[in-house]
């Protein structure tokens, strides 16, 4: 049988808005541990949502649109930036 393979939806869409972040928000620092804290903690207050390959599939499980599903993250997000901005651990 075929090993399938996992990953956490929303940790992609994390990375890719933080990376779209980091190209709008030069203020941000780009270190290695700001980089971390800032997924960790923004991960932490979103469910994880681990899919295969339908996205669309889990979206309907959720009841949630993808719109619905950037904004949560957007949200949790910004909160976590802001944190790390006020408070870099290093
Ligand atoms: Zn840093």
């Amino acid at each position: 049988m075929k090993q399938s393979s996992y990953e956490n939806y929303i940790e992609k869409i994390v990375r890719q808005e933080l990376n779209r972040r980091y190209e709008d928000d030069k203020d941000l620092c780009k270190c290695d541990v700001c980089y971390r804290d800032i997924m960790t903690l923004t991960l932490n207050n979103l469910p994880p949502m681990y899919v295969s390959s339908d996205v669309g599939h889990i979206m309907t499980m959720y009841h949630l649109t993808k719109d619905q599903l950037h904004t949560q993250v957007m949200v949790e997000l910004l909160k976590a930036i802001k944190q790390v901005k006020n408070s870099p651990n290093h």
